[in-house]
Formats: structure tokens, C-alpha cells, sequence
């Protein structure tokens, strides 16, 4: 990557790789530690350590904090794993698969509702949060979401690739760690129904799971 230079909303110019988020984070940290400002390094860092470093997205330490500080309220969670990703890898080779992960982040965080985050939860997976949303908004954001990734230019970075997500959503209330143990299992019945799928609870019986394909 090459390097940029960039000026922090601060006022400092910061020399970083171009896309590294986190390295930015890190970069304003240390002027401000080394200015004795330790509240502003202290900012810095904090979003330098929730930060991916490959996708820029959200990490899964801060998918942990935030969602544990939502447990309380309405807050639609989808699970979105990359179909056959395996497969990309092995065709296209890693850097293809980096490039790919990169772009499914993209389309993942864009047109996210108000208050709403994506963070990569690990591999190649990633978790929409959705605050406020019911079953039937979250719904079409996530089929949303499925269709860009499905219709995107994918022949563009190399020629047969193309790639799909499978989604778990649920709006079922629980503590984080069940949100996501019950997003992850919507995931893998959304796989078995054939991938490029969103697999969700019916809003009248709980039990049954209909699929959008
Ligand atoms: P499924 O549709 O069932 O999810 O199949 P899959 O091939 O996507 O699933 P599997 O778990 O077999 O493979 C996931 C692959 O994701 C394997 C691993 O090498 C790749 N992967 C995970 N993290 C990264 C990464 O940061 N970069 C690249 N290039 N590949 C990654
Ligand atoms: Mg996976
Ligand atoms: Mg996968």
C-alpha cells in the first residue's frame, strides 16, 4: 500500500498506509501521548485497538462491547459469511480472497440504517448490528445487503470470480454472546438451504425459518 499523508480533524499531519485505519488510530495516538494529552492518545488508541486492520471495519472486541451495552433494547443481529470462500482462495489466490474481504466490507456498511455497525467477527465473517430494527426492517436490509454483494462487479477484479454471502438474522432479545450463538445458527440453516440465502424466524411462529433466495 502506499504511504499517505493525512491530516487528523485535530490538525495533525500523520504519515500512514493508505486504508490503514487502525495504524492511523495509532499514528495520532502516540503525537498526542507524546504532547502529554493522554485523554486524546487514550481516544486514539481505543479506536485503533477496535478496528480490523485488513477491512478497517469494526473488530470483534468492539462488536463484544457494544453489544453488551445493548442488551436491554430492540436490536436486530445478522451473521454474514462469505459463500465458498474457501474456494476463492484457492482459484484466485490470498491476495484476491484480501481483496474480496475488503469490498464485502464495503458493500456490507453501505446504506446501513442510523445507528447501525458492521463489524468483521473473525475469518471471513461479519455481524450487522442494527438498533431499533424489527424483524421486517432488518429483513430487507439484509436482503439488501445479499443482492449488492450478489450483483456486484466481482468478473471486474478477476475474470469468473463471483462471490455471494449467507445471512443469519435474528431479532431475538438475549445477551450478546445468545444473539449471536442464535444469528450463527440461522447462518448455518441459511448454508443448508443453499447459500446466498437469509435465514430468519417467521414473525408468527418463532420455530419456523423462511429463506429468500
Ligand atoms: P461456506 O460457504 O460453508 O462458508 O464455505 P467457506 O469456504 O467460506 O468456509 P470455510 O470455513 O471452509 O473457509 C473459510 C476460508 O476463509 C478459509 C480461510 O483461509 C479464509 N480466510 C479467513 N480469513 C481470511 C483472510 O483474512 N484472508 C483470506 N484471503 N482468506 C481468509
Ligand atoms: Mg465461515
Ligand atoms: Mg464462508
Amino acid at each position: 500500500m502506499a504511504e499517505v499523508k493525512a491530516v487528523s480533524k485535530d490538525g495533525i499531519a500523520v504519515h500512514t498506509e493508505a486504508g490503514d485505519l487502525p495504524a492511523l488510530h495509532e499514528t495520532i495516538a502516540s503525537l498526542f501521548a507524546a504532547q502529554g494529552n493522554w485523554e486524546r492518545a487514550y481516544q486514539h488508541l481505543r479506536s485503533a485497538l477496535e478496528r480490523d486492520s485488513l477491512t478497517a471495519s469494526y473488530n470483534r472486541r468492539y462488536l463484544d462491547r457494544r453489544l453488551a451495552q445493548l442488551a436491554d433494547g430492540e436490536v436486530a443481529v445478522a451473521m454474514v459469511d462469505i459463500d465458498l470462500f474457501k474456494d476463492v482462495n484457492d482459484t484466485f489466490g490470498h491476495l484476491v480472497g484480501d481483496r474480496v474481504l475488503r469490498s464485502v466490507a464495503a458493500l456490507l456498511k453501505h446504506e446501513l440504517p442510523r445507528g447501525a455497525f458492521c463489524a468483521r467477527y473473525g475469518g471471513e465473517e461479519f455481524v450487522l448490528v442494527m438498533p431499533g430494527l424489527g424483524v421486517r426492517e432488518a429483513l430487507r436490509v439484509a436482503e439488501r445487503t445479499r443482492l449488492r454483494v450478489a450483483r456486484h462487479a466481482w468478473q471486474r477484479l478477476r475474470s469468473g470470480l463471483a462471490v455471494t454471502v449467507s445471512i443469519g438474522l435474528t431479532t431475538k432479545p438475549g445477551r450478546a454472546e445468545e444473539r449471536l450463538l442464535e444469528a450463527d445458527a440461522l447462518l448455518y440453516t441459511a448454508k443448508h438451504a443453499g447459500r446466498n440465502v437469509v435465514a430468519y424466524p417467521d414473525s408468527e411462529n418463532l420455530r419456523h425459518i423462511r429463506h429468500s433466495g
